[in-house]
């Protein structure tokens, strides 16, 4: 037996070696990330808790190009608490639940404005910050400060539950699972609340992004796999039990994309609620059982638009809380047309500066046949 499989087998004997072995395993196959600080340092805060707003609902990859992009210009949270709105939102676009571009400003401006640009150190201390849940709280205290806690996050929440092999339906399982999670985080030094507590957690997500995947997971390569629960049962799959979902109820309406030359009539949406802030075409309401007839009544009053051309087809969207069917109607009017109150005229060929969500962007390349 090679040395090192000698010492896996001595450490897997008790599961109290966990931590052991899941940083042993971490130190050899950490993911490199752009937020990630090099192997023994510790992270930038405002470049993990960047990151943390990002990768909210989105994935790794699609997190990426959009993190360069805001580093590259707003390099610290005084450079980006000075930024506008509009101009986090315009970088923000594409990435999708613009909420937590507000949310990011709005935190940025509270961090230059009340703390000097500098972070809290503590999970209390961030939590008192806008958009910064207990989650995001726990991530930064973790992988920024050494702080003893441990970040459960969708990853952490899959391996958990089939390590332990939990019964209980997500979301109730939540405080059993963080109470097991914070079972795998490494021993403190001797005197010291601090340990390898971000160095835990990152390597609880590693192994749930690249070895405990949802389908499928590559048991053999795991460092835990001779403790566990689901694996010896062979139902690993199965895990997260979850409630069955309950998808909203579909929704409704009409968007009219009304071209005048070479430019596009828009609108911003109200500052609050559903992409509060973000650009959009004109439409209607999006409401359930919507007729067209009804929607169509809500488009713009343009002079020379007499009558609407309705596109072949549907445009659709799937938002976290309900689906949305959307008939486009299209109309060109002549150069002089005026704005109605409200709206504006846009150049197509400059939308990409616009904070135009994933909705409006499949709308308008319908439209326009992009
Ligand atoms: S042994 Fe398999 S199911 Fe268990 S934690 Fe490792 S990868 Fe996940």
């Amino acid at each position: 037996m090679s040395s090192r499989a000698a010492a896996k087998t001595k450490l897997t004997n008790d599961s109290a070696d966990r931590p052991a072995l899941l940083l042993a395993w971490y130190d050899r196959h950490r993911r490199r990330l752009p937020w990630r600080a090099a192997p023994g340092e510790l992270a930038d805060p405002y470049r993990v808790w960047l990151s943390e707003i990002m990768l909210q609902q989105t994935t790794v990859k699609a997190v990426g190009p959009y993190f360069e992009k805001f580093v590259s210009r707003w390099p610290d949270a005084t450079a980006l608490g000075r930024a506008s709105l509009d101009d986090v939102l315009r970088m923000w676009a594409g990435l999708g639940y613009y909420s937590r571009a507000r949310n990011l400003h709005a935190c940025a401006v509270a961090l230059f404005n009340d703390h000097g640009g500098v972070f809290p150190d503590t999970e209390d201390g961030l939590r008192a910050l806008p958009g910064i849940g207990p989650y995001t709280a726990a991530a930064i205290a973790a992988i920024a400060f050494d702080r003893r806690t441990m970040p459960v996050d969708g990853n952490i929440e899959r391996v958990i539950s089939r390590l332990y092999a939990v019964e209980e339906s997500l979301p109730q399982a939540k405080p059993r699972i963080q109470q097991l999670a914070t079972t795998l985080l490494g021993p403190s030094r001797a005197g010291d609340e601090k340990s390898r507590a971000g160095d835990s957690a990152q390597a609880l997500m590693d192994l749930g992004a690249t070895i405990c995947t949802p389908k499928k997971p590559a048991c053999s390569l795991c460092p835990l796999n001779d403790d566990c629960a689901a694996r010896a049962r062979g139902d690993q799959e199965t895990f997260p039990r979850k409630a069955p979902k309950k998808s909203g109820t579909l929704r409704r309406g009409a968007a009219f994309v009304v071209t005048r030359g070479g430019e596009l009539l828009v609108r911003s949406r109200p500052e609050k609620g559903l992409l509060g802030g973000m650009t959009e075409v004109p439409g209607s309401e999006w409401i359930a059982g919507q007729e067209d007839r009804a929607a169509l009544a809500q488009a713009p009053e343009l002079k020379g638009v007499t009558r609407w051309h309705r596109k072949a087809g549907i445009v659709t969207h799937v938002f976290t809380h309900f689906p949305l069917e959307l008939v486009v109607y299209t109309a060109n009017v002549p150069s002089r047309t005026r704005a109605p109150d409200g709206m504006r005229w846009v150049p197509v060929a400059t939308l990409d500066g616009e904070a135009l969500p994933n909705v409006m962007r499949k709308v308008i390349a319908h439209g326009l046949n992009l």
